[in-house]
């Protein structure tokens, strides 16, 4: 069911330069990330609006991309066109601080909010699945979540391995749109990977990319090859073509010396795992004929995948549920000691969380790298004390090829956010950036997201599945002046488990951009704080104290 085209599909490209196609470059900056979304070099299947994330989609239809296009391009600058998941049902007359585009993508009443319900609703062309930034038009390809990976692998090496990942050998899932930033994020910790896909064109397609070095014959070719360069301390990441539910317990079975343990295959969509013994070129097929059977088959496959991840935590391994919700799936096939291991949130990010600290992320409207050069410049000029911030956008400078209009990801926090985004504003201003720059982030950040098997995952509180939050973020950035704004249910963990919100600032260089950027960039990553003061984290409670972000409830 991923890749099927749908009826009007041709290939998007966004504009790039600094002539406006649009009435104003707030327009403009929706309009093309909309179009770069599905761009052949960012999106998985572009042809079937597929961006990533299994069936996260850019729209809902041709038909509706076409009248999103149209829309945008007569839009004016106190106007707002609201999209209900992936297609355009109006425009309002509003006011120039507030949003261009408001977005709901995937919502339902929560005892609808499940995978039959909304296929069904999907199949009458009601709706569709937004994950997290594919139907907020705000992914920049495998990078995005590189810096993530990049960051939790980091964490990992400091936890269990003296700080470095040179001499271990990581076992990981899922090469797709975010599982292919795994072997980059471990080789540019020092690691070695081992990284399966049963999708043979997912792994050339890294290697292509430069995220992944090379593919093996076999298990034990591949086995080989890691131990050689775990040995040499030397950094390889290997492809591995194979169902993980067969592979993994394989592994085990061998005793092969794995140190760390993690997956990102599309677990959270029974219908886009691979089950036992099934070819992959029958998989749409399979799914489509017989969807209940086919998740049952899935259902089954993750919960041996699952044991055997279990089997190399008793062994010692660092084993960790990469945000796709194998565990609960392999619960649901009856597996009882499917969370045994962590989720990567609570294990390795939150106290990341609890800073406002997350990934901010960029992207240049001109289309040009120099752009992004120019950007990254500044971002080390700006935080100098920052030895880890640097070493990424050195690494990102020479290792990360752009996937469509050029961006730049890194995290940063609560106090350093709107300082990078006032000073790209400046930099377009000055012409020193040669057309405005779109300022964004993932859905998976610190107040932005409700997910009880990943982001809020054993809050100190007991708060997991509290849902406000997103939709007070969703709030205040849109009474802060946001580009754009959206709420969406589903992304990550899939249905019924996750509510999370997005916004999108455009930098045009305008005063009033600053003005609108200043508060966005303080109250985004404010709601942060906020919501892990609210559960009792101490650390949050002394950064609000620190920067000056107002808990009332502590006031007197
Ligand atoms: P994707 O659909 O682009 O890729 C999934 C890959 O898994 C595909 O290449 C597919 O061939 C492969 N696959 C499916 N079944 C398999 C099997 N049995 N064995 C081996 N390979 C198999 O999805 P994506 O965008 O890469 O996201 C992957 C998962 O990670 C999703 O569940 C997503 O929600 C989750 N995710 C986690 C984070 C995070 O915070 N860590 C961020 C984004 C996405």
């Amino acid at each position: 069911t991923t890749d099927r085209s749908l009826p009007g599909a041709r290939p998007v490209r966004a504009p790039r330069g600094n002539a406006l196609t649009t009435l104003g470059w707030q327009q403009e900056g929706v309009l093309r990330m909309l179009m770069n979304n599905l761009d052949p070099e960012v999106a998985e299947h572009p042809d079937g609006l597929v961006v990533y994330g299994g069936t996260g989609r850019a729209a809902r239809s041709w038909e509706a991309f076409d009248a999103m296009v149209r829309t945008l391009k007569t839009l004016r600058s106190d106007e707002t066109m609201l999209v209900q998941s992936g297609k355009p049902v109006g425009v309002f007359r509003t006011h120039e601080w507030a949003p261009r585009v408001l977005i709901a993508n995937s919502n339902l009443v929560g005892d609808w909010a499940n995978w039959e319900e909304f296929r069904r609703l999907e199949d009458l062309g009601l709706t569709m699945y937004g994950q997290m930034t594919a139907g907020s038009w705000i992914y920049i390809g495998t990078q995005g979540i590189l810096q993530g990976t990049y960051e939790t692998f980091g964490a990992v090496a400091r936890k269990r391995f003296g700080g470095t990942l040179a001499g271990t050998i990581t076992l990981c899932a899922g090469m797709g749109g975010m599982g292919g930033a795994q072997p980059l994020a471990v080789t540019m910790n020092d690691g070695v990977a081992i990284c399966v896909d049963c999708d043979v064109t997912r792994i050339d397609r890294r290697i292509a990319h430069r995220y992944l070095d090379t593919k093996a014959d076999d298990i034990d070719h591949a086995l080989r090859l890691a131990t050689q360069a775990r040995d040499a301390r030397t950094p390889l990441s290997i492809g591995l073509v194979g169902n993980a539910a067969e592979v993994y317990p394989k592994l085990l079975e061998m005793s092969a010396p794995i140190d760390i343990v993690t997956d990102q295959t599309s677990a959270h969509d029974p219908l886009a795992y691979l089950p036992f013994g099934m070819d992959f070129a029958d998989m749409a097929t399979m799914a489509t004929k017989d969807p209940q059977r086919f998740t049952e088959e899935a259902r089954d496959a993750m919960a041996a995948q699952v044991e055997a991840m279990v089997g190399f935590q008793d062994r010692g391994a660092e084993v960790f549920d990469y945000g796709n919700s194998i565990r609960d799936e392999a619960r649901k096939a009856g597996y009882d000691r499917a969370f045994d291991f962590p989720g990567f949130v609570p294990a390795y990010i939150r106290p990341l969380f609890e800073e406002g600290l997350g990934p901010f992320r960029w992207a240049a409207l001109s289309g040009d790298p120099k752009d992004i050069e120019a950007t990254d410049r500044a971002i080390v000029e700006l935080f100098p004390d920052n030895a880890h911030l640097r070493r990424w956008i050195e690494m990102a400078g020479e290792r990360v090829a752009f996937e469509g209009l050029p961006a730049r990801i890194c995290w940063l926090g609560y106090g350093e956010r709107h300082r990078a985004g006032l000073k790209f504003n400046e930099m377009v201003a000055s012409g020193e950036i040669s057309a405005p720059i779109v300022i964004g982030r993932d859905h998976l950040d610190s107040g932005s997201v409700a997910s009880p098997y990943r982001e809020t995952e054993a809050m100190a509180d007991g708060s997991d599945a509290i849902a406000d939050w997103p939709l007070l973020n969703a709030l205040v950035n849109t009474a802060s002046g946001a580009s754009w704004v959206s709420i969406h249910h589903g992304g990550g963990v899939g249905m019924g488990r996750s509510i999370h919100a997005g916004q999108v600032c455009v930098a045009d260089g305008t005063e009033l951009a600053a003005q609108k950027i200043d508060r966005v960039l303080h109250n985004d990553p404010g709601m942060g704080v906020i919501r892990h003061v609210d559960a009792g984290y101490e650390h949050a409670a002394a950064v609000a104290a620190e920067r000056g972000v107002r808990i009332p409830m502590r006031e007197n």
